[in-house]
């Protein structure tokens, strides 16, 4: 099989960590698998590195920020490469702009526009584990860029359809994509199959464990993704193509989120925007860099197929929320497969425990054993 692996930041947070992957992907390799493999910085890093820039300058050019971050993935893809060779496995580590990713030119949230994996190709060719950087791509004009916060997800499935892989693993701590968030809401479940289009509507409404341009991308070109554990073999989320009957799956909260006037989102980067209504705009303040906009807002979505196109079910999220809030949520909004509700930020963990309770608490629907 041809398999892309990506590892997360805290998969490679140290120089033990890092000998973990490649140990995990010599395994891969010695199974008889053609593997290419996608890093993320270590750690903190990202942070670190968006916390310098802050201390130098108030807002930070764009362009320079690619600059700054982007440095982050090449340290990665050095070491795990250098420990891979330590292993008796060769490999060879590439840039993003190496590895052919090409990009529009809205630095640090650009999009892939095309990619050109001749080099990949060749090392895979030779034998070799190529080990991508992930998060960054170049632009037409040979600048620099980077595709948004969470990107390295990005470079690992948009390889995986460039290659033509049979699947496209995302790697990190967590085993999995869970019903809610575990660390704060009781009775949270491990999901041991999920559909594009529902682990798009959860990457969408915040869910951490999913960048919502990857899940776009896999969504769009029919790749099945696995989301697991770096720790465990098997296991984790397999997300794949397929039309569940209608169903809940998950909660989801946000809080990484503003509420700007209706006067002033038409200034904003369209794909900074959730939702806008004559209300205002909820905007994602992930990759904006600078001064958030509005005032700081969350948003609390219950997910699953068909959910948000089922008049029951709205009504039914709206008053569980009334009930929780003691109050009707005044903006919220339905797509085909989410019911999302705009709350106050210290509303949210307490409505996101009270939907997972009521929609899901007892049934922990395709809950793995
Ligand atoms: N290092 C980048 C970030 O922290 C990209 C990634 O980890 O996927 O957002
Ligand atoms: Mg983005």
């Amino acid at each position: 099989m041809l398999l892309v692996q990506k590892y997360g930041g805290s998969s490679v947070a140290d120089v033990g960590k890092i000998r973990q992957v490649a140990a995990r992907v010599a395994r891969s390799v010695a199974a008889g698998n053609q593997v290419v493999v996608v890093v993320s910085a270590m750690g903190n890093t990202t942070n670190e590195l968006l916390a310098l820039a802050r201390d130098v300058a108030q807002t930070p050019g764009r362009r320079e920020i690619d600059m700054l971050i982007s440095v982050g993935e090449r340290v990665s893809m050095a070491l795990l490469a250098m420990a891979l060779h330590e292993a008796g496995v060769p490999a060879r580590s590439f840039t993003g702009s190496q590895s052919g990713i090409i990009t529009d030119e809205a630095h640090a949230n650009a999009r892939v526009v095309e990619v050109r994996p001749d080099r990949l190709k060749a090392s895979l060719a030779a034998g070799e584990v190529p080990i991508v950087a992930g998060f960054q791509g170049v632009s037409r004009s040979r600048e620099v860029t980077t595709l948004g916060r969470g990107g390295s997800d990005t470079t690992a499935v948009v390889l995986a359809a460039a290659l033509g892989a049979d699947e496209c693993e995302l790697c990190s701590d967590v085993d999995g994509v869970w019903s809610a968030d575990p660390r704060g809401v009781p009775g949270a479940v491990r999901l041991a199959e999920l559909s594009l289009d529902e682990a798009l509507a959860m990457a969408r409404n915040g869910a951490r464990i999913l960048s919502e341009d990857a899940v776009a991308w896999a969504h769009r070109e029919g790749i099945t993704l696995r989301a697991s554990a770096t720790a465990n073999a098997g296991g984790g989320t397999l997300i794949r193509p397929t039309l569940p009957e209608p169903r809940v799956v998950g909660v989801v909260a946000d809080v990484q989120l503003a509420l700007v006037s209706a006067e002033a989102w038409a200034t904003l980067e369209a794909p900074c925007i959730r939702a806008a209504g004559p209300w205002g705009a909820v905007v994602d303040c992930r990759n904006l860099h600078g001064a958030p906009p509005g005032v700081p807002i969350a948003t609390v979505a219950v997910v699953g197929t068909r959910c948000g196109a089922d008049p029951t079910r709205l009504v039914e999220v709206l008053a569980l929320a009334a009930a929780c809030l003691g109050e009707s949520p005044e903006r919220w909004w339905a797509s085909a497969d989410a019911v999302v509700l705009v709350v106050k930020t210290s509303d949210a963990p307490a409505l996101e425990r009270h939907l997972h309770f009521s929609m899901l608490g007892r049934a922990g629907i395709s809950a793995a054993p």
